[in-house]
This record gives structure tokens, C-alpha cells and sequence, in this order.
């Protein structure tokens, strides 16, 4: 493991972190602004900053020049998404689009259409959404039951889509589809890309627990698809959808904060009966704990990211980041709300400390323990392909899937 830039890489850091002082501020979403923030403002704002980063040569720098971006090795995107992390910018728009729509167009789409959509895409002009799972096909996505039937040159989609982040501001989306109901569940997919504006889409936000809505039911009744938006061949869906998710287990990676730092903050403001938090045995052991873990996720991320400065792929182990972040993510902000006493049960700004940013994690962690695979899926990975363990036994995969049962049929 290499805990050092090297002096290229610190070169680039340098000059990053130059650009970054200069700009960022003008579009930094603190926490007050945050909480008040009109959404379309916030994608406003988000779309500018967004501009600015591809115009300053900062967006996707992998990607090749004429698709947006200016082939820079994996290990400068990384210094740059370090570097950018330390502000709180409006870039959650666009992690779908960029981090798995993207990846996924770049190797299935003509050149033509590469060169269409993705510059557009890396400037923030259009957003992608991932149109996945269904009520009955999330963890077990090859189970999806959308239909897709041909007819001409077109493909005709009935069916519903679900948790679909974004969908509601997109422009565009990739969707996976059951072309074929006879053959066995991940033969019969078809994957497509499509305009989010086609006749007989119906967007409907679902309200989260915090009040936001950030992602919706998507119906289709009737949408008509050109065969010239297949991705891949038809019936080989689950082949593009398998570069979609290794690209989302990249993508979603640590949690977002608060910080063991943000809690130590808490604790030393926090004045208990027997004194300050921070001098509390009880309070203290956890800290302590809750450093450990972060140590332990800063130097698994030491390893990716030396994986990646040697030009190497990160593996499967990537999704413990996920797996470890996310719940420490719940319970430190569990822990944060406790501390607050009866201030933490409010989540207006003005009336609970650090403006109910603890709140806001704890809303959102167990969410975040879902999104891009579960815990208990990324368990099953890291038991299968890091731990070498027998693989579950899986009974549906050489049954046609309309001999399958299903609540639906
Ligand atoms: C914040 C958020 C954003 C999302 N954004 C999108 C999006 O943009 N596009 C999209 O397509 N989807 C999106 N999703 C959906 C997400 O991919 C699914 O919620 C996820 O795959 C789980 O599927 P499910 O909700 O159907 O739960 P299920 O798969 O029904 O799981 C229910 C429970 O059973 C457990 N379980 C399931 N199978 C197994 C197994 N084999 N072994 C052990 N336990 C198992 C799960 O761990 C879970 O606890 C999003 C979800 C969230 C929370």
C-alpha cells in the first residue's frame, strides 16, 4: 500500500485544490442553505457548478476528449473527488448519470450516439436516471417484468419502474426490460437508453421520510422505443446491466458525512450532568469505536486508491466500504441525536444544534443502506467472491421465467 502522492500526483493535487479555492465557494451548499435550498434552485446551482467543472477541464477526466472529458489516468479523478469532497457542493445530481449511465453508453452506444449525448452529459446539459428496479425486482433485478415487444422499427414498453432517483428532473435514462418470457430470467432482457419525455411516461416523486422526494414510480403505458436506443443485443440485457452495477459498486462508495469529526465536535460542545460529553467514559468508548472504523475505511480507500494509481481495477472488496459506512453512518448519528437530548428530536435549523445535520444522516443512512446493493448483498459478495465461500443456491435460473411464480401472473 502506498500512503503518498507521487510528485505528479501532488502537482495535481496542488493545482486542484488552487482551482477549488477560487471556485467553490460561489456554489457551496452549506448547511443552512441546504435546509432552505428550493429544488430548482438547488439543480440550478447544480447544473452551474457542474459547467464550470467541465469548462476548468474537471468533469469525468477520464472519459476521452471528444466524449467530454481528457483521458487522465483513474487516480486524478480520485485526487479531484478528495479534493472536491472537502466542500458541500450540489454534484448529487449527477453521480447516477455520470458514475453508471455514462460507463454504460460509452460501451455499448454507436460512436455517434457516444458523441451526441455524452459531452452533454459531462456538462451537466442533460441528467440520466437508472431505470432498474421494480416493485418485485430490486435485489433480484434479472426478476424485472417490464415487457418490451417489438413492432417495426420500434420497441413498445409496458410496465412500472420504482426508487428511481432523479427521474423527475432527467432528460434521459437507461432501462432494462424482459424482451423474452421463455427462456430462462436472465436471457430475456433487452437494454435500452430513452428520452424521459416519450408519450406514456408518467413520473410520479414518492415522499421520503425527510420530507424530500427524491425519488419517484416511473409508469410506462405504451412508450415507444427506437431499435437504434438497444443497448447490446436483444436478449443480452443482463450482460449491459452487469456493466452498469460494477460501475454503481464504484460509484456509491463511502457514506456522505457527518464525520466521526462532526460527532467529536458534538461531544465537546455537549455539557452533560456529570460535565462535557467528551469527558464521559461511555461517550468515549464509542468515539473510540467510531474512529477505529474510519481509520480502518481510510486505509481500505489507501488501497483502491493505490490499486488504481498502478492502473489496476479495485475488486469486489470495494463493496465493504458501503457495507461499513453506511451503518456507521446510522448508528453515529443515532448516537449524535441522544447526545442532543431533547434537541434531537427537531429538525428545524434555527432550533437544534449543528442545524439538524445529525437528523439529516440519520433520515438518510438507511436509505443509503439500501441503495447499490443492501447489506445483506454485499455480504453475500464479499462472503462469494473475496471470501471464497459457497454461493447461494439459486433454483430460478434454468426455468423459463413465465414458469416462475409471481404474485403478478
Ligand atoms: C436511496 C435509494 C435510491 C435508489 N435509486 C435507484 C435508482 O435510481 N434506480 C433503480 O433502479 N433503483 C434504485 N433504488 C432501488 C434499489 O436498487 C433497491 O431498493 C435495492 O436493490 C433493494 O431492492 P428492494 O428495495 O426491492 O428490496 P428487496 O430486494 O426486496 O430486499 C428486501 C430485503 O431482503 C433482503 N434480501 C433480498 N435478497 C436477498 C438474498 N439473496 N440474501 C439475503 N437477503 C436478501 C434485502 O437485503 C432486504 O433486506 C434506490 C434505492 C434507494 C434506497
Amino acid at each position: 500500500m502506498d500512503f503518498k502522492d507521487t510528485p505528479r500526483e501532488a502537482e495535481f493535487r496542488t493545482e486542484v485544490q488552487a482551482w477549488l479555492k477560487e471556485n467553490a465557494p460561489k456554489f457551496n451548499v452549506n448547511n443552512s442553505t441546504r435546509a432552505s435550498l428550493d429544488p430548482d434552485e438547488g439543480l440550478k446551482l447544480g447544473k452551474a457548478w457542474q459547467a464550470a467543472k467541465a469548462d476548468a477541464g474537471y468533469a469525468c477526466m477520464t472519459w476521452p476528449e471528444e466524449f467530454g472529458g481528457r483521458s487522465a489516468p483513474p487516480i486524478e479523478q480520485v485526487i479531484y473527488d478528495q479534493e472536491e469532497g472537502k466542500y458541500e457542493l450540489p454534484v448529487g445530481y449527477f453521480s447516477i448519470g455520470l458514475g453508471m449511465c455514462g460507463p454504460t453508453m460509452a460501451a455499448y452506444a454507436t460512436d455517434e450516439q457516444k458523441k451526441q449525448h455524452l459531452p452533454r452529459m459531462v456538462r451537466g446539459d442533460d441528467i440520466w436516471c437508472q431505470l432498474f428496479s421494480e416493485p418485485a425486482a430490486g435485489s433480484d433485478v434479472a426478476g424485472l417484468q417490464m415487457t418490451a415487444k417489438q413492432e417495426g422499427g420500434d420497441w413498445i414498453l409496458n410496465g412500472q419502474k420504482v426508487w428511481t432517483s432523479g427521474a423527475h428532473f432527467c432528460d434521459w435514462g437507461i432501462i432494462v426490460t424482459r424482451s423474452d418470457p421463455t427462456v430462462p430470467k436472465h436471457k430475456g432482457l433487452t437494454f435500452f437508453f430513452l428520452d424521459m419525455k416519450s408519450p406514456g411516461i408518467d413520473i410520479r416523486p414518492i415522499e421520503q421520510i425527510s420530507g424530500q422526494s427524491n425519488f419517484n414510480e416511473v409508469f410506462f403505458e405504451n412508450v415507444r422505443v427506437p431499435d437504434a436506443q438497444r443497448l447490446g443485443a436483444v436478449g443480452e440485457g443482463w450482460g449491459v446491466a452487469i456493466t452498469t452495477l460494477m460501475n454503481e459498486r464504484l460509484a456509491v462508495g463511502n457514506a456522505p458525512p457527518p464525520f466521526i469529526t462532526d460527532l467529536i465536535a458534538l461531544a465537546r460542545e455537549t455539557e452533560l450532568d456529570s460535565g462535557p460529553a467528551i469527558d464521559d467514559t461511555a461517550v468515549r468508548q464509542n468515539l473510540a469505536d467510531w474512529y477505529v472504523e474510519t481509520q480502518g475505511l481510510k486505509y481500505g480507500h489507501f488501497r483502491m486508491m493505490t490499486a488504481l494509481s498502478k492502473g489496476e481495477t479495485p475488486g469486489p472488496e470495494a463493496s465493504i466500504t458501503k457495507v461499513v459506512s453506511a451503518s456507521k453512518l446510522q448508528n453515529m448519528c443515532a448516537f449524535a441525536m441522544e447526545l442532543m437530548d431533547v434537541g434531537g428530536s427537531l429538525m428545524e435549523p434555527d432550533a437544534t444544534p449543528h442545524e439538524g445535520f445529525f437528523q439529516e444522516g440519520f433520515l438518510y443512512a438507511p436509505g443509503f443502506r439500501v441503495a447499490g446493493g443492501t447489506d445483506e448483498i454485499l455480504r453475500n459478495i464479499i462472503a462469494e467472491r473475496v471470501l471464497g465461500m459457497p454461493q447461494d443456491i439459486r433454483v430460478d435460473k434454468t426455468v423459463a421465467f413465465r414458469e416462475l411464480p409471481s404474485g403478478a401472473q
